[in-house]
């Protein structure tokens, strides 16, 4: 025990230890994932076609399957150096609190104005868009985290940042709002009258409050129709699981210090970016048979696509007018309950993740809402730190894993990712502690008619 606290409670890595190169999980994969489909023609997007949406740099990344460690530009890496190295730590409180054998750490990503990790990502598409020579870019943003990062990233750049926001929050987050007003970016509800495919769909459905593949369709439209602009995108990708790679760098640079192994990682899983870069050195290591981990995704109960979902091509939009990705899916027509984890509603998974699940080499599990804020509360009162909805996540699983510990005696060694804050999400909070929380598990008839909005492809 003496030897053991001679871990401190945060290990903190320096700028120079900081990483100078992303790591690319799938150039380790035997089976790559699958390409992104064009849904005219069925076949494999090309750079040509991709590039009209994304910048160009960024669709390299995206096709790059083979390129194990690309270079992180000296001008983000200088922006990481404002919050990042970021500390992992060592819950030594909850440990105590739970009474379990366990080691327990956690890598948080929460110390930026945005509040997530989702800066990481930001940072690096806004760089290559400037580098590019473009005006600005357009997204979609739910519950106004990714926006958030973006706008942070696009006025250090001094690039124009469009936001189209899901009208339910555009109206219930004011306050997310406003700090992507106060960054610059302008914001719009979705769906809007701007696009054409937000006037069909308002017409379609008067009175809407919008939904996330609505706003990307919109957004898409946006970047395509207006010259110097293109569309980015928060998750799900495979360059933006290559951004968020830095995530889990460090924290294997933290451990490897420390000489710590651990038995087991876990991250909660919207569309698969925080949980794909904190898993990918170590996914690494297992693909190359160098070592063995088990790796662990969290998803609400409420949205279940790793846990319930089916691997096809979809649609990763309403409108239609994204490629088609191959994931685990609930399909693009799956219409989520009401969950305040608004960043794990997506209905896909990233490709990545989905081809590695798929594989055996990850398990994933669900967890309902309820017992998410309970795990958040104990966490915030022992770890001081007030943990977002979807972070909360990732907390459940980890204090399941320990009270398991608790009964066996095993003194497993634990990682999670503590992806952000949740000084935005009170009003969730709110219901927690009124008691009026609900836990929304849909039935199977529920998801019927998202499968059967599936594609009949691949
Ligand atoms: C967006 C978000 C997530 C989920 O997104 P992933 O792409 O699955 O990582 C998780 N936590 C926070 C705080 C977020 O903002």
């Amino acid at each position: 025990m003496s030897e053991e606290k001679k871990i401190p409670y945060k290990i903190y890595l320096s700028e120079e230890e900081m990483p100078r190169e992303w790591y690319n999980v799938r150039a380790d994969m035997t089976k790559k994932p699958a390409p992104l489909l064009n849904p005219g023609t069925g076949k494999p997007m090309t750079a040509e076609e991709l590039g009209a949406v994304f910048c160009k740099e960024l669709v390299d990344q995206e096709l790059d399957n083979d390129t194990a460690y690309i270079p992180i530009p000296d001008e983000i890496r200088d922006f990481y150096k404002m919050y990042r190295p970021s500390p992992l730590v060592r819950a030594y409180c909850l440990e105590e609190k739970l009474q379990t054998p366990a080691r327990i750490y956690y890598k948080f990503e929460g110390n930026n104005t945005s509040g997530s990790h989702k800066l990481n990502s930001a940072i690096a598409q806004a760089y290559y868009a400037k580098k590019q020579g473009l005006k600005g870019v357009t997204t979609e943003t739910g519950a106004g985290q990714w926006g958030t990062a973006l706008s942070m990233a696009c006025a250090y750049l001094g690039l124009d940042c469009r936001v189209y926001m899901v009208k339910v929050s555009y109206e219930q987050k004011p306050f997310r709002r406003e700090v992507m007003r106060t960054y610059g970016a302008s914001v719009t509800p979705s769906p809007s009258e701007l696009t054409s495919v937000g006037r069909k769909i308002l017409a379609e459905h008067p009175g809407t409050t919008g939904s996330l593949g609505c706003a990307i369709s919109e957004a898409v439209e946006d970047a395509v129709s207006h010259e110097g602009y293109r569309y980015v995108l928060g998750s799900v990708l495979n360059q933006v699981l290559l951004h968020q790679s830095v995530i889990g760098l460090e924290t294997k640079i933290a451990l490897d210090k420390y000489g710590i192994k651990p038995d087991m990682i876990i991250g909660c899983a919207g569309g698969g970016s925080n949980l794909g870069g904190l898993i990918s050195p170590f996914m690494g290591e297992k693909l190359r048979g160098e070592a063995d981990y088990d790796i662990v995704a969290v998803e609400p109960a409420s949205c279940p696509s790793l846990t319930r979902g089916r691997y096809a091509y979809d649609y990763c939009d309403t409108g239609k007018v994204c490629p088609l990705a191959k994931m685990y899916t609930l399909g693009s027509g799956f219409i989520p309950s009401p969950n305040h984890a608004g960043g794990l509603r997506y209905h896909g998974m990233s490709p990545v993740l989905s081809e590695l699940y798929d594989q055996g080499l990850m398990r994933a599990v669900s967890v309902e809402q309820t017992s998410v804020f309970e795990a958040a509360e104990l966490f915030a009162r022992v770890e001081g730190i007030l943990p977002a909805p979807e972070s909360s996540h990732a907390i459940r699983a980890a204090i399941d894993e320990a009270l398991r510990c608790k009964e066996t005696g095993e003194e497993k060694t634990i990682v999670f990712g503590l992806t952000g804050t949740g000084y935005f999400d009170m009003v969730a909070y709110e219901k927690y502690n009124n008691g009026e929380m609900q836990d929304y598990i849909p039935t199977d008839e529920d998801l019927k008619p998202g499968f059967d909005s599936l594609p009949a492809i691949g």
